[in-house]
């Protein structure tokens, strides 16, 4: 079996591949992995264990047809991780989201339905839906993306259905809520705040803190993509949530408290361009039909988060000196 990862270097495409490397994903043991990754300045090689001799790493873009139509035949299966992530990033300069996260997915689908490939599983946001005040989303809810980075997305998803109707290509999207473990860019919110306050620095909340996600664990949302992976249907699309939602102040008040931290270390900042307030998924369809069902309570999991990011400066802090921000 072999398998192609694209973003692969990225937070959750390594975590993904770790898990398969490690033996995590119940006949997938011997499997064969290609991640084809760009390492932008948020992926990294060390977020992978590349002296596995079943680890194949090829940096490359996956908007590069060429490079594709050379590097998937033989492949069975794709997962599709690869995007430009970052919302704040999208607010600023929007022209990378489109060209790889839109162009990206169409230029590897069509490869794939050009040489073959099986199936794929594409990697796409809750975001897609836009704010919803109460109440969540199931997969029929229209799309209503309010940032470029959820349009784009948006797109991608799109793209993905057009080439399973038009082409019978085996496509299959997961639209997952906000994920938090090890190994995520410190310009991400948790990462962000965790490594200020082991810093002693001022921790940025946007606006009044009342926005709301539900978070779900890295490990948790891999599981659920290798469910979709292998027992999901062409054509459908799955929400996977981590059940548990709190606004950004609940989350900050745990973090103070994990980080022996007080109030007076929160500032309050302008409020992020067409932020949206609230995000809810239902996932009864993944659960019910796959029998996903999340691991990890959020309480243990960022716990073990804050431990982690204590314990390994190494991985953070030339990435915040790259960034020269705090
Ligand atoms: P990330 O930014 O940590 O990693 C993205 C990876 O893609 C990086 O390794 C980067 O080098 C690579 N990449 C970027 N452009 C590329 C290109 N043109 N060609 C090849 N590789 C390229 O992102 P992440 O948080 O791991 O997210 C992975 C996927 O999950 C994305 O598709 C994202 O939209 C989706 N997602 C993430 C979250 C979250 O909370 N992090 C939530 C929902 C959905």
């Amino acid at each position: 079996m072999k398998v192609l990862v694209t973003g692969g270097a990225g937070f959750i495409g390594s975590h993904y591949v770790r898990s398969m490397l490690a033996g995590a994903y119940p006949g997938y043991e011997d499997a064969e992995i290609t991640v084809l990754d760009k390492v932008t300045y948020a992926g990294s090689l060390d977020n992978l264990p590349t002296d596995d001799p079943r680890l194949f790493f090829v940096r490359g873009d996956v908007c590069d047809q060429d490079l594709l139509r050379l590097l998937l035949p033989g492949h069975d299966m794709v997962v599709h991780f690869a995007a430009e992530s970052h919302v704040d990033r999208s607010l600023q300069a929007a022209a990378a989201f489109v060209r790889t996260n839109v162009g990206g997915t169409q230029c590897l689908l069509e490869t794939c339905v050009e040489v073959g490939v099986r199936t794929v599983v594409h990697v796409s946001t809750d975001e897609v839906y836009g704010s919803i005040p109460t109440g969540s989303w199931d997969e029929n809810e229209p799309l209503l993306p309010n940032s470029p980075y959820a349009a784009s997305k948006a797109g991608s998803d799109l793209i993905a259905r057009a080439f399973w109707r038009t082409h019978g290509l085996d496509v299959r999207v997961t639209r997952c809520s906000n994920n938090y473990g090890p190994r995520q860019h410190p310009e991400k919110f948790l990462p962000r705040f965790i490594t200020n306050l082991l810093s002693g620095l001022p921790v940025p909340l946007y606006g009044d803190g009342r926005n709301s996600r539900e978070w779900l664990h890295v490990d948790d949302h891999c599981q659920a993509i290798q469910l979709v992976l292998t027992k999901g249907a062409a054509g459908e699309i799955y929400n996977v949530g981590g059940g548990t939602e709190l606004t950004n102040r609940e989350v900050t008040a745990r973090l103070l408290e994990l980080c022996g931290a007080d109030w007076d270390l929160v500032r309050h900042v302008e409020d992020r361009k067409g932020h949206d307030l609230r995000y809810s998924i239902d996932d009864s369809k993944i659960s019910r039909q796959l029998g996903y069902a999340p691991r990890w309570s959020f309480e243990e999991g960022l716990a073990d988060l804050v431990a982690w990011y204590r314990d390994h400066p190494g991985f953070w802090e030339p990435l915040r000196a790259l960034e020269g921000s705090a």
